[in-house]
């Protein structure tokens, strides 16, 4: 736990202004989400020191947590927007984000939905020739990104052959003279070149293979303003882990940038859309164990939450660390921990933790991102309040749902 602000050396398990996860849960109920504003800060700024420099552009990837706090404590932090429907385009609009600062970048939407991004005024950022194609006939004047797919494979490193499974995203780095002809056509202008790898950047040299990959083609585009290398950036989750070298990873990139814009013959702007790595860190999901069930090989501790609430772990085996917030003395034991959900909803097996009994709060780490985000409210359950601290005040920032929120968009047919 040595990277959270939960737990502190005196066994206490508190937020940044000694905010006991206690007090929280008494004023707020549980199951919660709780975010540290101050852990946000802490990542931004790791990224802008180890790139130092004004043509830096940080584009929070907001499908990690769209709270519109979390949005406008980022603006305030000096970040853009990343954004991949109309929906977050416009929450971003709302949070007070300029339509400069979001770039859209979406996947099989329909060119009315383009459309929309277009009068919106935002940047646009194109994957498909077939879509670039009809944008050219219907906008041919308004200045676009292309997202390219740089097929990378790490050198024989099969663990990021992200070529495979972004296979649906980008244009392929082989179609570019089918880009040009396009663009050439349509008399249209691209500004920005973009790649998002989704790789693992813990490998920074496969990350600089895919940054090396799109610079190169980019000297075919003359007229850009920004190149756009995504994220991928990791964060640990558990001790020992490791994550996103970021200082390395910034005096290597920047060695190779620098190279670039002199042989380009301008300065253009950095752009990286991180969301995980600026957001995770800074949640924790606080949940109250209902019952606890020896059976003959386990112990179970039961929450009174499931994967309506945080499917990560079930959706893609992501790992979250858990510990007993109620307990920071006695012995430790081993427990499975599952949710109420009719289908096997497990969250941790064989997690060491301090005896939990019937009651007791459980605090999962690295909730910050893609957790309240991906919720539902499968089981006809409430989705839980979300709790931000900020200077080291607690707010609340959603309210827990009722039965209204279940049945708000229903339509009862008269004649039942
Ligand atoms: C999801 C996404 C990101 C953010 O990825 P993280 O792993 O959360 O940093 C960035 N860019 C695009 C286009 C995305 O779809």
């Amino acid at each position: 736990m040595s990277q959270s602000s939960l737990y502190t050396a005196n066994g206490d398990y508190n937020f940044t202004g000694d905010i006991t996860v206690n007090e929280l849960v008494q004023k707020y109920g549980a199951p919660l989400y709780v975010y540290d504003f101050a852990r946000i800060e802490k990542q931004y700024s790791k990224i802008t020191k180890a790139f130092n420099t004004e043509r830096l552009r940080v584009n929070y990837a907001c499908k990690a947590n769209t709270n519109i706090n979390v949005l406008k404590y980022l603006k305030s932090l000096g970040s853009g927007l990343d954004t991949v429907s109309i929906q977050e385009v416009q929450i971003g609009l709302k949070a007070g984000f300029d339509p400069q600062q979001i770039l859209y970048t979406p996947n099989c939407v329909s060119m009315e939905e383009l459309g929309q991004a277009v009068s919106l005024g935002v940047n646009i950022n194109l994957d498909n020739l077939s879509v670039l194609e009809q944008f050219g006939d219907l906008y041919p004047d308004y200045p676009i990104c292309v997202r390219i797919n740089p097929h990378i494979m790490g050198g024989g490193n099969h663990k990021i052959s992200t070529g495979h499974i972004d296979s649906k995203f980008g244009i392929s780095i082989h179609q570019v003279p089918h880009i040009h002809r396009i663009v050439k056509a349509h008399n249209m202008n691209v500004v920005g070149l973009h790649m998002h790898t989704g790789s693992d950047i813990l490998d920074i040299e496969t990350f600089l293979l895919g940054a090396d990959l799109l610079l190169e083609i980019a000297h075919q585009f003359k007229d850009l303003e920004y190149i756009d290398f995504g994220s991928g950036f990791k964060v640990p989750y558990k001790e020992g882990d490791a994550s996103t070298d970021m200082e390395l990873l910034g005096s290597k990139f920047m060695e190779r940038f620098d190279k670039f814009c002199a042989e380009y013959g301008k300065d253009l702007d950095i752009v990286f859309e991180p969301g995980k790595y600026l957001v995770s860190e800074s949640g924790y999901f606080l949940a109250n164990v209902n019952v606890i069930k020896q059976t003959t090989s386990t112990v179970f501790a039961g929450l009174d939450t499931g994967l309506n609430h945080l499917i990560r772990p079930m959706l893609y085996g992501s790992y979250h660390e858990v510990v007993n917030a109620s307990r920071a003395e006695g012995p430790t034991r081993l427990y499975t921990i599952v949710g109420y959900i009719c289908e096997t909803d497990t969250f941790g097996v064989n997690r060491r933790m301090k005896e939990v009994r019937e009651g007791d709060i459980l605090a999962f780490s690295n909730c910050g991102a893609y957790c309240f985000s991906m919720s539902s409210n499968y089981n006809s359950r409430y989705r839980p309040a979300e709790v931000a601290i900020l200077d080291g005040q607690h707010h609340l920032i959603r309210e827990r749902e009722d039965m209204q929120d279940l049945l708000s968009k229903q339509i009862e047919i008269p004649s039942l």
